[in-house]
């Protein structure tokens, strides 16, 4: 294996939307930024093949009383289960403004036709609050990595973090090419976290297409799993979510169709729309994401989104949309098939379930190590909230260097890095062994089967030891043929970290939240409106609570 050891102030983990605002703000600083990117950066991650709603705060439009909004979003169903602090939002919404001037100025379309056009994720009568702004998000990555490249970032694509290397604070990290016989240490002052969600830990909605996921399946949870690894706090890992749209076409975007949502006997479901509106598409998916199965399991099934009877103009902006948020492949599926809109509803199912806790981290991208920062989906989703908390951890990265001059030596370092080099090798040496498949499939099968839907004390507990023999048993037979294997195994390793604290996490959460469903615990406990903390020590994992700090 060769070794290329890569000396700089920050060190970006993953070059999505977060980790690319990252680097090109702690360069704008003056720092000497590298990105390792496991992709490449110009079409990687959730944001690769684009995104169309900015969520936003724009003074001109929104008004002054920044509170209101405030109140709105901490209120709203998802935040109000995620229990996170209020600041976070503040700073959210505070930013977002500034942020979009300047993904404008840099070539990324935040107007149609010449103003901002709100739309989608709305529900009548509230269309002055809407902060779902449309913009043309289809080129976001090329935008973003040419900004990078022109403040001098060095971006290794086909480069997979795999671990970090801490201290008591953070000094660096390893990584491997993907492609390559070759590995990298990372040696730097810094380290900026944004390697995206936590795919793959349940079963595609079709479990044979495995990779049919509804956002980008490359992003395994590796942050996740490396900073709890390094002791890192990660929070509210019992949640989960899911998503709804075209059946077995697997892909979000639910809020870009303007459609009417309707059951077998053509009625609307929801109470907001009757006919197609631009405007509004259907919020009822919004408010009900499980729609789909419930209605399955009910026997009232199939459910569809019925586009017929919309105006050629509104066909034409939906699919504008549709083309921006990273569905494109979809139009020409519909167009190779033949299908019109104008004529046919289309079936929508609700998506599998997919984990939502994540890497805690405060209103300044800090995580409960020093110097290791963390952004966007690594803890919360939407481009918004990675555009601002990458900017900031950036931001606060170069603060942290200039403030604290942190020590970069790593030899100290050499005992964590020779075992992660060691681990490789065994996956690569092994001659006979299992495949990332077989490892992936039957993890996906225990958390589906005990940590699924519906979740009680002895199910978990019993889910929980057989996840743990599992991933013994793995890391102990992998097999990888070549680095891009290695690659895929190395993900299943950090899903099955991943899958423990989820175990960990639900058993503790004796109530029920949100997705989160305890027939054990069938009510929500207002005891218990804290975030779940989890993190190892040397000797155990330990799961804690602790209030949203206002
Ligand atoms: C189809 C679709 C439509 C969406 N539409 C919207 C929308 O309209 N509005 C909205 O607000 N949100 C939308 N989202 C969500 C939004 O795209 C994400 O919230 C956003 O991209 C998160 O940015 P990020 O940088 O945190 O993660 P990502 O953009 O996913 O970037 C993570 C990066 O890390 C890399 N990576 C992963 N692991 C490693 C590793 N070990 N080492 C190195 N690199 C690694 C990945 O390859 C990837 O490039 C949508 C998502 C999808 C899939």
């Amino acid at each position: 294996m060769n070794i290329e050891t890569i000396e700089a102030d920050v060190l970006c983990a993953g070059g999505g939307i977060a980790g690319l605002m990252a680097a090109i703000r702690a360069a704008d600083l003056g720092a000497k930024v590298v990105v390792a990117e496991k992709a490449n950066t110009l079409r990687s991650g959730a944001g690769g093949v684009g995104n169309d709603h900015f969520s936003c705060y724009i003074p001109d439009v929104h008004g002054n009383n920044i509170d209101s909004y405030l109140k709105k979003q901490v209120n709203s169903p998802r935040f109000r289960s995620l229990m996170m602090p209020e600041k976070f939002w503040r700073t959210r919404l505070e930013k977002s403004y500034e942020m979009l001037k300047l993904w404008d100025e840099w070539g990324v379309p935040m107007k149609y036709h010449g103003r901002f056009e709100f739309a989608g994720h709305t529900v009548p009568g509230q269309e002055a609050s809407s902060m779902a702004l449309k913009y043309s998000g289809r080129n976001q990555k090329p935008v973003l990595t040419k900004q990078a490249l022109k403040r001098g970032v060095e971006i290794f694509n086909r480069v997979m973090v795999i671990d970090l290397l801490t201290n008591d604070a953070a000094t660096g990290a390893v990584g491997v090419d993907t492609r390559e016989q070759k590995m990298f240490i990372f040696k730097v002052k810094s380290v900026i976290l944004g390697t995206g969600m936590c795919m793959n830990l349940y079963p595609s909605a079709t479990p044979a297409w495995m990779f049919n996921q509804h956002s980008a399946p490359g992003t395994t949870g590796d942050g996740r799993a490396m900073a709890f690894r390094a002791g890192v706090e990660l929070v509210n890992m019992e949640s989960f979510g899911k998503g709804a749209g075209p059946r077995y076409f697997i892909r979000s975007g639910r809020g870009t169709w303007v459609g009417v949502m309707r059951g077998p006997d053509n009625k609307p479901i929801g109470p907001f729309v009757e006919k197609p509106h631009r405007r509004y598409g259907d919020p009822i998916l919004d408010s009900w994401p499980s729609l789909c199965e419930d209605y399955a399991i009910a026997g009232k099934g199939p459910v569809y989104m019925d586009c017929t009877g919309i105006s050629d103009e509104d066909l034409e902006y939906q699919n504008y949309w549709l083309g921006h948020e990273g569905n494109t492949a979809l139009i020409n599926h519909l167009k190779e098939e033949g299908i019109d809109l104008k004529k046919s509803a289309v079936e929508f199912m609700t998506y599998g379930l997919f984990s939502r806790g994540g890497i805690f981290h405060n209103e300044n991208s800090e995580t409960s190590i020093k110097g290791l920062y963390a952004a966007g989906d690594e803890y919360v989703g939407q481009i918004s909230t990675a555009a601002v908390f990458g900017w900031l951890a950036g931001e606060n990265a170069v603060k942290y260097i200039q403030e604290q001059n942190p020590d970069t030596e790593i030899e100290i370092m050499q005992e964590k890095i020779d075992s992660s080099r060691n681990s490789v090798e065994e996956i690569l040496g092994r001659e006979n062994g299992a495949s990332w498949k077989e490892a992936l499939i039957a993890l996906q099968q225990t958390m589906l089967d005990y940590a699924g839907s519906l979740r009680t004390e002895p199910v978990l507990s019993a889910g929980l030891k057989h996840l743990q023999r599992l991933r013994k048993k793995a890391k102990k037979t992998l097999k990888a043929e070549n680095h891009h294997e290695l690659m895929l195994c190395l993900g299943v390793l950090n899903l099955f970290d991943i899958g423990e604290t989820v175990f960990l996490s639900a058993i503790e959460r004796k109530e029920t939240r949100g997705s989160h469903k305890r027939p054990d615990y069938p009510f929500t406990n207002p005891l218990m409106n804290k975030m779940l903390i989890c993190r190892k020590t040397e000797t155990e994992t330990v799961v804690e609570w602790r209030e949203p700090s206002k």
